[in-house]
């Protein structure tokens, strides 16, 4: 972070215990959740919807909208229903890595979040969905929902409100796909993940078939801020469409790798010159804006503003906003397979493109990374990706897509590089970097 950048959602992250209440309070916690309960559960929804938040979780739809998609009439009978807050806590996306630090470092923000959030739709219950892996975090979050309780911020008529919530921390058993909202559903609900058919969709009939949001962690952490200082001070940080400050999550070959916060908007250039570059004596070969399933860019795309509309015009997506830096000495061929292997075992199985596709695109990229393809391979390639785009029932099958359609795009030459050395020109350079060192040892 740099002294231009006021930090927000993580500006107490280095405070003494800053993850226990006593340090959260200090801090001003839970003074944004005395400020909502003494408003009408309408207000919040409007106040929200005017700062502009996106969600977090990589489809950026407008958060306030989705809230106000939850039926409220108590007359109709699906507004006469109970209605549940889920939070997406399950970040698995590759190179993601920023509700998890998140939830450690300041677990309150989240469920004074969840208060607020759940108050706002009229929910009486509330589950935080914690990818079962990370069993440190999942033990955080416990902890801050007993303090919460103990302290009177959950329970029965949270600070002499008359308004009831209770909050569940369900550890996920570790499947990617549970991510996907109507997959995590099903998760909670006790059955196999995969995703539902909609129409009907969650604000209307979610768990248990009730209306339910679904929120991703940033988003819900992002609330109280917005209830204490207003939306127009929300919509000040960003730019005109995408409003507001956002974690982003720098990995890979960069010098200082970690979590930066910054308004929407920000460049890759501005960001590596916060974490001290790409790595000493290296040069920037491709990126990920969004994690694997977002398109790569290349040095080319340093300059274009990282917002939902500004990645989205250099032909890619701002995603889960997790930069993966890879240098030139990386085998883009290599790291494409990788990702592809990931999203072939994660595939749920559920729809014939995804799950049969992702099993074909892995033993033609395996050969074409041994050097043991042809170029009509290449052709193969994209055409079994036109294949899967679009007709899958899930974004995991489109997601698998776009490493390769975007890495043939710019390095259509490392692709049959491999094939002309019959295996991978990196190995090639490896090797004869450790004979000169042996060589001058
Ligand atoms: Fe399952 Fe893949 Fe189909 Fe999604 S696209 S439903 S993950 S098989």
């Amino acid at each position: 972070m740099t002294d231009t950048l006021t930090p927000v959602l993580s500006d107490n992250w280095d405070h003494d215990r800053a993850w226990t209440l006593e340090s959260y309070e200090r801090a001003g916690g839970y003074s944004a959740l005395r400020k909502a309960v003494r408003r009408q559960p309408a207000e919040i929804v409007e106040l929200v919807k005017d700062s502009g938040l996106r969600g977090r979780g990589g489809a950026g739809f407008p958060t306030g909208m989705k809230w106000g998609f939850v039926p409220q009439d108590t007359e109709s009978p699906e507004g006469g229903k109970p209605k549940y807050l889920v939070v997406n806590a399950d970040e698995s996306e590759p190179g993601t890595c920023k509700d998890i630090p998140l939830m450690l470092a300041s677990p309150h923000t989240l469920v004074e979040g969840t208060i607020i959030s759940s108050y706002a739709i009229r929910a009486n219950h509330a589950f935080i969905y914690v990818r079962g892996e990370v069993l440190h975090v999942v033990r955080r979050m416990q902890r801050a929902v007993e303090e919460a309780y103990l302290a009177g911020y959950l329970g029965k008529n949270i600070l002499g409100s008359g308004y009831d919530l209770d909050v569940v921390v369900h550890v996920g058993a570790g499947a990617y796909i549970c991510g996907e909202e109507t997959a995590l559903l099903d998760s909670l609900e006790g059955r196999r993940g995969q995703p539902r058919l909609r129409p009907p969709f969650p604000a209307v009939a979610g768990l248990y078939a009730c209306p339910t949001v679904i929120n991703n962690v940033e988003s819900i952490a992002s609330v109280p801020c917005i209830v204490d200082n207003g939306p127009d001070w929300f919509g000040s940080m960003g730019t005109e469409k995408s409003k507001g400050m956002t974690l982003y999550s720098l990995s890979g070959h960069v010098t200082r790798p970690g979590q930066y916060e910054a308004p929407l908007g920000i460049t890759l250039r501005e960001l590596l010159d916060l974490a001290g570059g790409v790595r000493e004596g290296r040069m920037l070969k491709f990126w990920t804006p969004g994690g694997s399933s977002t398109p790569l860019l290349t040095a080319e795309h340093l300059d274009i503003p990282l917002d939902y509309e500004g990645v989205a015009e250099a032909g890619s997506m701002l995603g889960t906003k997790a930069l993966q830096i890879f240098d030139d000495s990386t085998c883009v061929v290599r790291a494409v397979l990788r990702w592809t292997e990931f999203y072939k075992h994660e595939s749920c199985g559920k729809c014939t493109p995804c799950r049969e596709g992702t099993w074909w695109l892995v033993q033609v990229l395996e050969r074409l990374e041994r050097g043991q393809g042809s170029e009509e391979d290449l052709d193969t390639l994209l055409d079994l990706c036109d294949n899967i785009l679009g007709r899958s029932f899930c974004a995991l099958g489109d997601g698998a897509t776009s490493p390769i359609t975007s890495s043939i795009q710019y390095f259509r030459d490392e692709y049959l590089a491999h094939l002309e050395q019959g295996g991978c020109p990196f190995d090639a350079e490896a090797a004869s970097l450790f004979a000169t060192a042996g060589a001058m040892a």
